[in-house]
């Protein structure tokens, strides 16, 4: 029988409650458990795949295509669970469920209503995954802040399941924020309390409190917080900045969050030991043996969140090399005002990332060009992909202009363009080729000797394809097919030759790294620029 975690936040956004589930996730299944994940997002969009990084961040893609929120993602960097379509609810799904289900006549005359037509659906989303995916434990994370208008369905519906599934088959965990007031020299509890009694008002009493802040905690403030939020002192735990992400499983592990979480479920399970995770992982981070540049060349670089998969692979590839990377941001449209070289020079591999619209397109291209010549280790994704391919067109093919019918839809080289397929797609939600498909390997490439295998499962989100049409022409030039998706003979990784690692794919290799695993692509873009490093060091 599967057992419920309830993860809510108080007081500010962006305390890190996806962080903080993913590692209660860790946890748990350090001491053998079976765990699932799902986020709950309050929005009425349907899912992410239609909102701009500047509203949402990146836009995580399972293995089932299902476009979701970010957060799946450190789920599945952080666990082994397998994380689909349905581990992401969102209000616009559970809407657009009940309308269809109030069209058919399903609800038999009767008035729907949030309580109990729209409540019973979350909940049903909920006991689908429990159902589907078997988990001892489901950890389900409530997006937003508690007192949040639009979250309010979502917190009566947990608070139903509750009493549905028994008090002691559910943990209420809250994450709060107890700020540092400088002026005052003392940390604040009031926030955190007025969160608690709002979470009690709705009909929930948090068990567990996570409470981050800068500086520890006194014994203290932790009974004063415990006596008004009216839960035992031992269940008020710190989440102190740390570090690194990767710690966090630690730093509630060393505190005992997952033995109170277990007492309160009535589940025995072996002890946990998060050992190797500690050694390969967080101490690796921690003192790294070297350092390595990379430029990130995207239009979203500003923001925090926008290349979020894409960072951590980096990192995750660096833990690999026992290096630390120092991702370089470069905005792309700086790389087309400026030029490349200025940019670049200082680096030691370049990466362009994916993206959709004309915006920085040049600058991304400049960018292939730069590393093409100038034998920087380069990785393309998705759109880098495209963009690298455009650049090897216009400048080793002598095909002028060349482009993406995306930019220009009336180019002389269309190298990039629409498959029929996708001509005929009028919806923008959930229409691109999305989701795991595979892809075969050539002998002798960088991509194979990467993987070392000749079949690879990778995750994708793109309506563009490249064009099989200029295939020969440019494979005489040294553009290396090596990898394709047989089934509708799709070009999906290209290398150029000669060069001591370009590849570019069409994929999104960044959803399949964990910081224990890291991605061939990425571990390898790493390797070689470490090298190049190592070289040009000599030099010197
Ligand atoms: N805009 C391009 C396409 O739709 C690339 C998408 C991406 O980089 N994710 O094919």
């Amino acid at each position: 029988m599967t057992k419920y975690i309830f993860v809510t936040g108080g007081v500010v956004s962006s305390l890190g409650k996806g962080i903080a589930s993913a590692s209660i996730g860790k946890l748990l299944e350090s001491r053998g458990l079976k765990i699932s994940i799902i986020k709950c997002d309050p929005y009425i969009n349907v899912d992410p795949g239609t909102m701009n990084p500047y509203q949402h961040g990146e836009v995580y893609v399972t293995d089932d295509g299902a476009e979701t929120d970010l957060d799946l993602g450190h789920y599945e960097r952080f666990t082994n669970a397998r994380l689909g379509r349905e581990n992401n609810i969102t209000t616009g799904k559970v809407y657009h469920s009940v309308i269809m289900k109030e069209r058919r006549g399903e609800y038999l005359g009767n008035t729907v209503q949030v309580i109990p037509h729209i409540t019973d659906e979350i909940k049903s989303g909920i006991r689908k995954v429990a159902r589907t995916s078997k988990p001892d434990i489901l950890i389900v994370e409530i997006g937003g802040t508690v007192g949040d208008i639009e979250g309010l369905p979502y917190l009566e519906a947990i608070r139903q399941f509750s009493l549905e599934e028994g008090r002691e088959n559910v943990v209420f965990i809250h994450l709060t924020l107890i700020p540092y007031i400088r002026s005052a020299g003392e940390i604040k509890t009031k926030p955190t309390q007025h969160s608690v009694q709002k979470l009690r008002e709705i009909g929930i009493q948090a068990d567990i409190l996570l409470c981050r802040s800068e500086f520890p905690i006194s014994k203290e403030a932790r009974e004063k917080i415990a006596l008004f939020c009216n839960m035992a002192r031992d269940m008020v735990f710190q989440a102190i900045d740390v570090e690194t992400v990767y710690e966090i499983p630690l730093i509630f592990g060393e505190q005992g969050l997952d033995t109170q979480v277990l007492k309160r479920l009535g589940i025995k399970a072996k002890k946990g030991d998060l050992g190797k995770w500690q050694e390969e992982v967080v101490d690796r981070i921690k003192s790294p043996k070297r350092k390595v540049k990379i430029a990130v060349v995207g239009k979203y670089i500003t923001l925090q969140d926008a290349y979020k998969s894409i960072y951590e692979a980096l990192i995750h590839a660096g833990i690999y090399h026992n290096a630390k990377v120092e991702i370089k941001r470069v905005d792309s449209e700086d790389v087309s005002r400026i030029g490349a070289a200025s940019n670049l020079e200082d680096v030691d591999g370049v990466l362009v990332p994916g993206g959709f619209g004309s915006r920085g397109i040049e600058g991304k291209i400049d960018a292939a060009k730069f590393a093409r010549e100038n034998k920087v280790p380069f990785l393309g994704i998705c759109l880098g992909m495209q963009t690298a391919v455009i650049e090897f067109a216009r400048n080793v093919c002598g095909m002028k202009k060349a482009n993406s019918t995306e930019f220009d839809r009336k180019t002389r080289y269309p190298v990039i363009s629409l498959i029929e397929e996708q001509k005929k797609v009028k919806d923008m939600g959930g229409t691109m080729r999305l989701g795991a498909y595979n892809c075969s390997l050539k002998d002798g490439t960088k991509s194979r000797e990467a993987y070392k295998r000749s079949e690879i499962p990778e995750r994708h989100r793109h309506r563009y394809e490249f064009n099989n049409r200029y295939r020969t022409d440019m494979a005489k030039k040294g553009l290396i097919v090596s990898g394709t998706y047989k089934k509708a003979d799709l070009v999906e990784i290209v290398e150029v030759k000669g060069h001591p690692w370009f590849v570019a794919c069409q994929f999104h290799p960044e959803f399949r790294s964990k910081p224990d695993k890291p991605h061939p692509l990425f571990r390898d873009l790493v390797g070689a620029a470490l090298t190049r490093q190592f070289l040009r060091d000599k030099e010197e």
